[in-house]
Formats: structure tokens, sequence, C-alpha cells
């Protein structure tokens, strides 16, 4: 690791990824709750059946509950868990699980390919994904078995409702299972203002990977299987992987905090909240593009690769992985309004 010359100037200027932000303080109390003396380990305490039972009453549905350190674990496990080697997971081609774990998902499920559909706006194509599964029914290829969508995109997008519930349908009808990447579930919770059981097991959502991590907790993400049967010694497969926390009750009391004091989504509604509010002052920006519905805590967007480098030169933060010239803005729980309002001032004068 290289060496940082200082910490706290790096605190500023950062809207690279909702994973810069820290730890808010309902996590932060709820960890502290917890450190209050000794406790079974291996996840056989008092936290983490509390955790798993605030969690079923958030879905208002009996699921089965895991928690891991990452979204890659949380991904690539639960995948792994509904299909065999050879069979075939369909996901769009900026899905999460193909452009950002490393192949994850192909080593834990010992070979499981990985197929790729377009669509718009980082949203699958009914009509490709269909397209997918026929094309081939033979025993040579990878029998499609699961579907991976991700709530929000990767693009900053949502399914709404009746998106979900044409891909639970469809998914049905080809005995597909379905798995929802939710690093920022509680973003899409917030932005359509439904209840969780709506953009989950009613739309036919087998298995949700719940994001902690970039909602304000230290370290953790949560498997959630609906389907109870997929949860079949799940747990012998996070052991396996390095992901069975000993003390378990970190990564499970801050479940708690968040929940009971509804943190998660107020959390998530500022992120949302801060995204909106660039997104509608850079609209007024005739040399900037929005390049995608900004609907959860993200914003891309188009400017001139001179402008960009202005912007950097500027001290702001940002990826800009996707295609030519777009840039990503992502909002946190932690994000300062005044500091939307620098970076809008900065990106008016690195265009000008
Ligand atoms: C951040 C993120 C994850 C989780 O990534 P980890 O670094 O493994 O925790 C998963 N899916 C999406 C869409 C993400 O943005």
């Amino acid at each position: 690791m290289k060496k940082k010359e200082s910490g706290h100037s790096e605190l500023k200027h950062h809207f690279a990824s909702d994973n810069y932000a820290g730890i808010c303080n309902e996590a932060w109390a709820a960890m502290a709750e917890a450190n209050r003396g000794m406790a079974s380990s291996y996840g056989d305490d008092y936290w983490t059946a509390e955790a798993c039972e605030k969690i079923r009453e958030l879905f208002e549905t009996d699921c089965e509950v895991f928690f891991v350190f990452n979204g890659t674990a949380a991904n690539s496990l639960a995948l792994a868990s509904l299909c065999q080697s050879y069979h075939s997971i369909v996901c769009h081609e900026m899905a999460h699980i193909e452009t950002d774990e490393c192949g994850a998902s192909e080593f834990f499920s010992n070979g499981t390919k990985v197929l790729l559909v377009p669509g718009e706006n980082g949203k699958i194509d009914l009509d490709a994904v269909e397209h997918t599964i026929h094309k081939r029914t033979d025993i040579h290829y990878p029998k499609p078995k699961a579907l991976s969508i991700t709530q929000a995109t990767e693009l900053g997008t949502l399914y709404s409702v009746q998106e979900l519930q044409a891909i639970g349908e469809l998914a049905k009808k080809h005995s597909l299972r379905v798995h929802m990447d939710g690093a920022r579930f509680a973003n899409a919770v917030a932005s359509l203002n439904v209840a969780p059981k709506e953009i989950s097991w009613q739309a036919g959502v087998d298995v949700l990977t719940f994001g902690g991590t970039k909602n304000g907790f230290a370290i953790g993400e949560a498997v959630v299987f609906f389907n109870k049967e997929l949860a079949f010694e799940f747990d012998y497969r996070c052991k396996q992987a390095g992901q069975l926390a000993s003390k378990m009750r970190f990564l499970t009391a801050p479940w708690i905090g968040m929940l009971e004091s509804g943190a998660w989504l107020k959390n998530a509604a500022h992120a949302n909240n801060c995204a909106r509010l660039l997104e509608s002052e850079i609209r007024k920006i005739p040399q900037v593009r929005v390049m995608f519905p900004s609907q959860a805590n993200s914003v891309f967007l188009e400017m001139a690769p001179e402008a960009l480098e202005a912007l950097r030169g500027r001290g702001w933060h940002f990826y800009t992985f996707i295609g030519s010239g777009g840039a990503r803005f992502m909002c946190s729980w932690d994000t300062d309004t005044a500091e939307v309002a620098n970076l809008v001032a900065d990106i008016k004068a690195s265009v000008a």
C-alpha cells in the first residue's frame, strides 16, 4: 500500500464513490453498543439473531439471512447457490458481477458462465434475455439458470415495480432463478417510495444482496434468501470462502441500529437528493450532458476531455470508466449540499 500524505485533506472533494464516505452515527453507535463485553462468536449471538429478525420484519416475510464482508462475496456466493457449474447466469453487460468482481461468480460457482445482454440505461432488455435463453437449447450450451439484475443499476437508474414484475414473470416462464444485486437497494427503495417487498420477493426475486457499506455501515452486506430452499448449506459456502466473521456481532449490530432508527432510508434519501440537486444544476449548463436519467444517487456527465482535466485540476475526484467522455459523480449519505454547489461552480468554470 502506498502511504498517503494526509488523512483529512482527503475528506473533501470526493464524488468518486459512495464508499468514500465514513460510518454514520447510527451504525457507529450500534457497534459501540455491541462492544460492551463478550459475546458468542461466529454469529451465535444476540445481535445477529436480532438483525435477521429486523430484516425479516422489513421485508414482511420469512427469509434466510446471512452476513458477509462485501458485495463481491455476497453476489458471487448467492449466485453460486443458484447454479451448477454447467449453468449460466444472464445479466446486463454493465453488471458489477461482470465488470467489477474479478470473475468471482464464475470462480465460486466452479465455472458457471456469465452471459451478457444489452439494454438501455443499464437495464436488461427483456427481448435480449429471451433471445439469449432461446438461442440454443442443446446440450452444448451452458444452460441459463439465473437472471441477475442490479437495483439501483450501475448507471444510477431504477427498474420500476412493473419492470421488475415483468422480469419476474419472464424468469418464471423459463425456470430461471432471480438474483438482485442490491448494493444500492436502499437508494432504490427511497427513490421509488415503495415497500421493500414490492421490489424484491413480490416481484419474484429469489435472493437479494442487500448493501450496507455504501449506505453508511463500516462494512458488510446481507444476503437475503426469499426462496429459503436455495439457502441450503449457504453457511458452509460463506465459511469456505472466508466470509464467516468470527466477531459477527460487529457486522450485524449496525443492521439493528440502522433499521430501528430508519437511518438506512434517511441516508439513502439524502444521497438521492444530493444527486437530484446536482443533476438539476447541471442541466442548466449547455456544455454538459446528463447521460442517463438520474434516479438514485449518481449522475453521469458527458463533457469535453479538456473540461474533465480542468475539473481534476481543481481537485475533484471522479471515475470516467463509462464510454468516452463520461464521468460519474456519486453522492453518499455524507455528501454536503454545499459541496454539490462547489462542484457545480467548478464544472461551470471548467467548461467555460
Ligand atoms: C459497490 C458495488 C458492489 C459491491 O462491491 P464490493 O467492493 O465487493 O463491496 C456490488 N454491486 C454494485 C452494483 C456495486 O456498486
